[in-house]
C-alpha cells in the first residue's frame, strides 16, 4: 500500500519523516485539509504534517480505499479519509463544512488533487475530449478548494495558510502536454488573486512548483518507465546533479509555506525544481 519509493533517494530523506524530535513541532494543533492525499505528494505531505504536529491531517481523494489505508497507516488520532471529488463544488464545500464541523476550524487547506490527460498532445492534436476533466479537478477544483478554505477561515477569523500544488509547467512552456500547462499556469493566476484579495484577512495564499518526479501520476502516463529510468529522465532537465526530486523534497516546501515559517510570505510561487532547463 505504503508508496514509499516516491519517498525519496537518501538515506537522510527515508530516516527524517519519522525520526522527527519534538522541537520541531511546525504544524501542532493545526487542522488541515490535504486535496489527493491518497498517494505521491499528497500522502507524503500528510505523514510530513502529522509528525510536526497536527491535531487532525483530512485526506480527501476519491481513490477510497487507498485513501483509508494511508490515514490508519497515519493513525486515526491524527489523521482520516473523506471522499471528495474536487471538481465537484458541493462535495468542496462539504469536505470544509464536515472538517469545521468536526475539529472546529481549518487552519491549513493544501490543494494538491491534479491530473494529466491521458493522451501526451501538442496544439496540433490537442483532443478535447479530456480537456473539461482535466481543467474541472487541475483549475476549477484547486480554486473551489481555496474559495471554501478561506470562506471558512474568513469567518471564524483564522489566519490560515492556503497552498496549491502548480508546477513547472506553470511558467514554463512545454513540448506537450498543452492541456495540463494551461491549467497550471491558472493556477498561478488564481494563488496571485487570491493572496491579494486575503490579504486583509491575514490568510497567506502560495503554491508549489515541482519539476518532474515519479509518483503514480508519471508513472501511469508513461506507463512503459520503470522508476529509476523516470527518474534519470527528469533529472535531465535539471541544472542540480547527484539528486532525484522527491515527493519529500515536495512536502518539506508544502511544510515551509503552511507553517510559521514563512509567515510573511504570500502570492509566492516556491519552485521545488533544482533549477530546471533543458
Ligand atoms: P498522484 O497521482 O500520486 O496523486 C494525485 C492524487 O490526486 C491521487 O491520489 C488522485 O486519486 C487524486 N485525485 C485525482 N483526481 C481527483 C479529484 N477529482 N478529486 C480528489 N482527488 C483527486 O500524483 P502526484 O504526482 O502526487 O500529483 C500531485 C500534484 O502534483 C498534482 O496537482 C500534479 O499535477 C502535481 N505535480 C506533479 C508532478 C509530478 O511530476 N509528479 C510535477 C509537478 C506537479
Amino acid at each position: 500500500m505504503r508508496s514509499g519509493f516516491y519517498r525519496g533517494n537518501n538515506k537522510e530523506m527515508a530516516n527524517s519523516a519519522h525520526s522527527m524530535d519534538n522541537t520541531a513541532q511546525k504544524l501542532a494543533g493545526k487542522v488541515i485539509i490535504i486535496t489527493g492525499g491518497a498517494s505521491g505528494i499528497g500522502e507524503e505531505t500528510a505523514r510530513l504534517f502529522a509528525n510536526h504536529g497536527a491535531r487532525m491531517v483530512v485526506i480527501a481523494d476519491i481513490q477510497d480505499e487507498l485513501g483509508n489505508l494511508v490515514a490508519a497507516s497515519i493513525g486515526s488520532d491524527r489523521c482520516t479519509y473523506v471522499h471528495c471529488d474536487v471538481g465537484e463544488e458541493e462535495q468542496v464545500k462539504e469536505l470544509v463544512d464536515s472538517t469545521v464541523n468536526g475539529y472546529g476550524q481549518l487552519d491549513v487547506m493544501f490543494s494538491n488533487a491534479g491530473i494529466l490527460s491521458p493522451s501526451d498532445q501538442t496544439i496540433l492534436d490537442l483532443d478535447f475530449s479530456h480537456f473539461d476533466r482535466l481543467f474541472a479537478v487541475n483549475t476549477r477544483g484547486m480554486a473551489a478548494c481555496v474559495k471554501h478554505a478561506a470562506r471558512s477561515m474568513v469567518e471564524r477569523r483564522v489566519r490560515g495558510s492556503i497552498v496549491c500544488t502548480a508546477s513547472v509547467a506553470a511558467s514554463h512552456g512545454t513540448k506537450s502536454r498543452t492541456d495540463y500547462a494551461m491549467s497550471k499556469h491558472a493556477v498561478k493566476g488564481l494563488v496571485r488573486c487570491a493572496s491579494v484579495q486575503l490579504g486583509a484577512h491575514g490568510i497567506r495564499v502560495n503554491c508549489v512548483s515541482p519539476s518532474g518526479l515519479a509518483t503514480p501520476l508519471t508513472r501511469t502516463s508513461h506507463a512503459t518507465k520503470e522508476i529509476e529510468e523516470l527518474q534519470k529522465m527528469y533529472a535531465q532537465s535539471s541544472r542540480l546533479k547527484g539528486v532525484f526530486l522527491s515527493a519529500k523534497h515536495v512536502a518539506d516546501a508544502v511544510l515551509f509555506l503552511a507553517s510559521g515559517d514563512s509567515n510573511f510570505v504570500t502570492g509566492h510561487d516556491l519552485v521545488v525544481d533544482g533549477s530546471f532547463g533543458v
